[in-house]
């Protein structure tokens, strides 16, 4: 096992840089999840640390190794692709011991990898299967089967649950999970899902246009997002902002769109009339008699909670409640978003507001 360590990474294809210095620690043992939209470098910056990309300036370093110009095989990754990669010829058995035979391991060697893996991975009945006798989520424990028969000192992954339904994929969401608690092995997993994210990470980190947004532990990001794009990424669903001033009128309160009042704990220093963002997660709202007139718009009951879209100052909003509620589009409620919960951004830069 080890430590993985990103320093200042740049990376230009051609003229066109799309990874503008990036810094990330990774502890030893670390399960580490970058996330971020489509297009925000993450797959680029995963391929750097297999040694599938050329580090254009900065350097990488696993355990106490700059791996800069460290060829793929000799840096002691395994890597878990979205397609897994699967070779249809070999069964399952062969295909996870296929590493170990290229490294030129003995057979009674790959045996015992084989099945420590298989065994791990509840795999060791489906041995002598062909890859297309298997189902996507088999597939999937095969392709990581691979990954830790050699024990390697870090783990890639990129994107290995998105093309399994929706179902599967909470599943092999915990397996992963309890696999990294079970090896603790150092672990950079990269997806675009950030229920992903909060569910699996100790640590994330939220990437956006090449650069390092945030990082920090799931709560740090849930609780004290830094700017606004890490607000309405990481949350599900998403954090409402609404736009309007900041006023400190005896009491603290925020007046938002069409003048509606909005609840404040209390105000930055020096903040009265400041134009801002107020941000507040779909759960943070309550029915309150002393809330902001709002107008119901859909209603949607999953079952175990209620989820309202409403005009809130004539803005739409999304409300989550724990309880049933039995509305209709066309209802007037009285929203109340918890004072002690709400997020100010600054409306110039999106950062957070102290
Ligand atoms: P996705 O979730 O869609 O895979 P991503 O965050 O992983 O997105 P990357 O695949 O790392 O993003 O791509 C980052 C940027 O680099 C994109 O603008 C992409 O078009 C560009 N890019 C990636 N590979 C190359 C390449 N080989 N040549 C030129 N540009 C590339």
């Amino acid at each position: 096992m080890s430590s993985v360590q990103i320093r200042d990474v740049r990376k230009s294809f051609g003229n066109f840089e799309v990874l503008h210095g990036v810094t990330i620690p990774i502890e030893d043992g670390e399960f580490v999840v970058l996330v971020g939209p489509s297009g925000c470098g993450k797959s680029t910056l995963l391929r750097m640390l297999a040694g599938l990309e050329n580090i254009t300036s900065g350097t990488i370093s696993i355990g106490e190794r700059v791996v800069n110009n460290v060829q793929p095989k000799e840096r002691d990754i395994a890597m878990v692709f979205q397609n897994y990669a699967l070779y249809p010829h070999m069964t399952v058995a062969d295909n996870m011991g296929f590493s170990l035979k290229l490294r030129g391991a003995k057979p009674a060697e790959i045996a015992t990898g084989v099945k420590r893996a298989a065994e791990i991975l509840a795999l060791t009945p489906l041995l002598d299967r062909y890859p297309r006798q298997l189902s996507g989520g088999q597939r999937q424990r095969v392709a990581m089967g691979r990954a830790i028969v050699r024990d390697p000192q870090v783990f890639l992954f990129d994107e290995p649950l998105s093309n399994l339904d929706a179902k599967l994929r909470v599943a092999m969401r915990t397996e992963i999970k309890e696999l990294h608690q079970r090896l603790r092995t150092t672990t950079v997993y990269v997806t675009h899902d950030q229920i992903e994210a909060m569910t699996m990470a100790d640590k994330i980190v939220v990437m956006h246009d090449g650069i390092v947004e945030q990082m920090g532990s799931p709560l740090e990001l849930y609780d004290t997002p830094a700017n606004q794009f890490v607000a309405g990424f990481i949350g599900s669903p998403a954090m409402n902002f609404l736009k309007g001033n900041v006023k400190v009128n005896g009491a603290a309160y925020f007046e938002g769109p069409n003048g509606v009042r909005l609840p404040l704990k209390s105000a930055p220093a020096n903040s009265d009339g400041k134009p801002a963002v107020y941000g507040v997660r779909p759960e943070h709202f309550t029915i309150a008699d002393d809330g902001a007139e709002a107008e119901i718009v859909v209603v949607e009951p999953t079952g175990s909670e209620t989820q309202v879209f409403a005009k809130l100052g004539g803005e739409q909003v999304v409300a989550v409640f724990r309880e049933r509620h039995l509305f209709n589009p066309g209802d007037k409620v009285r929203l109340k978003p918890d004072p002690g919960l709400v997020h100010l951004f600054d409306d110039a830069n999106g950062k957070r507001m102290s």
